[in-house]
């Protein structure tokens, strides 16, 4: 099924929660390259994928969020690319059950644009194609472009996805909350990224991360503001990182994001998910929510 038929029936679409932390819980060292767990722990990443469909999740992303060139740079796997994203996906779809979709995430590479950083747009652009080529030939329904800072980079990645793949997209920044409103640490407000995204032909628009729930609804309304028919996408953390004895732990339960239902499900059409320390009990929520809204 096209991710664009799933929409002429339903207006909620529910993806998964977290990959980083559960990749954590499971062993994952700091400085250790994620996606290399594609291949060397093919089992515990088809486990959190099957957790999530199981849970009830729509749609699940593939372990691929740091699997640009420039990303995968840092770790001296550049070489390595396209057999890592390519077993990000096939992970995915091995545990994919009929009528479910695989996304592939895509994140920021981790360096900044000229004239902040160094790097410039063409090798930002380049660097996704090659990431976006591998998530497409290996078969994803889609793309999901998330937490990014900067607009102009996000733009770079949606370039790098037009020149290899027709396939739809989800656009997500991650927003901080200030006196003067919205905006990522890079300086992008809502109504530019919007405005931008729009232009650019996202399937979704959206945000993911930052601060948990309550914030994430805020943020919700003033996208719906600006972006009055489009679809919206929203996967909040599960709260604000706290450390606990050297550990990150994030606090709101599935019972918190239980209670906020009915002002998110007011955004549809919204894709709904779970960003960090979000778990299967936070989808499964979601899921028996959603069914008692479409049931009702
Ligand atoms: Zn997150």
């Amino acid at each position: 099924m096209k991710l664009a038929e799933f929409f002429k029936t339903r207006d909620i679409m529910l993806l998964d929660g977290a990959t980083g932390s559960q990749l954590i819980a499971r062993g994952l060292k700091a400085g250790e390259c994620p996606e290399m767990w594609n291949i060397t722990h093919k089992k515990q990443v088809q486990e959190i994928t099957a957790m999530y469909f199981d849970a009830g999740s729509d749609a699940v992303l593939t372990n691929t969020f740091g699997g640009s060139a420039l990303k995968l740079k840092d770790y001296g796997l550049t070489d390595r690319l396209h057999e890592l994203n390519h077993a990000g996906v096939k992970n995915a779809i091995e545990m994919k059950p009929a009528g479910k979709f695989v996304f592939g995430s895509m994140g920021p590479s981790g360096k900044m644009l000229e004239p902040f950083g160094d790097v410039t747009e063409k090798e930002v652009t380049d660097s996704f194609r090659l990431q976006a080529d591998s998530l497409a030939s290996a078969g994803v329904d889609g793309f999901m472009l998330e937490t990014f800072l900067d607009i102009r980079e996000l733009l770079c990645v949606i370039n790098a996805i037009k020149q290899c793949s027709d396939l739809p997209f989800i656009a997500s920044m991650t927003y901080t909350s200030t006196p003067g409103g919205f905006t990522t640490i890079m300086g992008t407000g809502v109504q530019e990224a919007v405005i931008a995204l729009t232009g650019a032909g996202a399937f979704a628009i959206g945000s993911n991360c930052g601060n948990g729930i309550v914030n994430i609804i805020n943020l919700g309304r003033q996208l719906r503001q600006i972006f009055p028919v489009g679809t919206i996408l929203l996967k909040p953390n599960a709260g604000e990182p706290v450390l606990k004895d050297g550990v990150t732990c994030y606090n709101e339960t599935a019972a918190d994001f239980e209670s906020h239902f009915p002002e998110l499900v007011a955004f549809k059409p919204l894709i709904l998910g779970g960003c960090c320390g979000t778990h299967a009990d936070h989808i499964r929520s979601f899921r028996k929510l959603i069914d008692q809204h479409y049931a009702s």
